[in-house]
């Protein structure tokens, strides 16, 4: 199941029962956001930064995904996107210098 495939927001329980695990507290690395944020990781071990929008009502213990809220958004990179950037391979040419 994709991140894309998740009806948001989930709750603890439903991560948990995903198999989603709870790792790690951290902060927004967006300049104007600077967010509470927790690292999940997704059953395929990608990490998901998962915020609690509300903090009373009826889903005030439910968690959503991070970019759906970042005032950095357009900069925050998506873990699960993209593939990481390989370092371009050495020509050739360059190998018998
Ligand atoms: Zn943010």
């Amino acid at each position: 199941m994709t991140e894309q495939q998740i009806t948001w927001p989930k709750t603890r329980e439903q991560l948990t029962r995903m198999r989603w695990q709870h790792v790690n507290f951290g902060i927004c690395k967006g300049v104007n956001c600077k967010k509470r944020i927790e690292w999940w990781k997704t059953i395929d071990k990608a990490w998901m930064p998962l915020e609690k929008v509300f903090e009373t009502g009826e889903l005030a213990n439910s968690l959503f995904p991070h970019w759906q809220s970042c005032v950095d958004a357009q900069n925050f990179k998506k873990p699960t996107d993209e593939p990481k950037a390989v370092p371009a391979a050495a020509k050739q040419t360059e190998m018998f210098k």
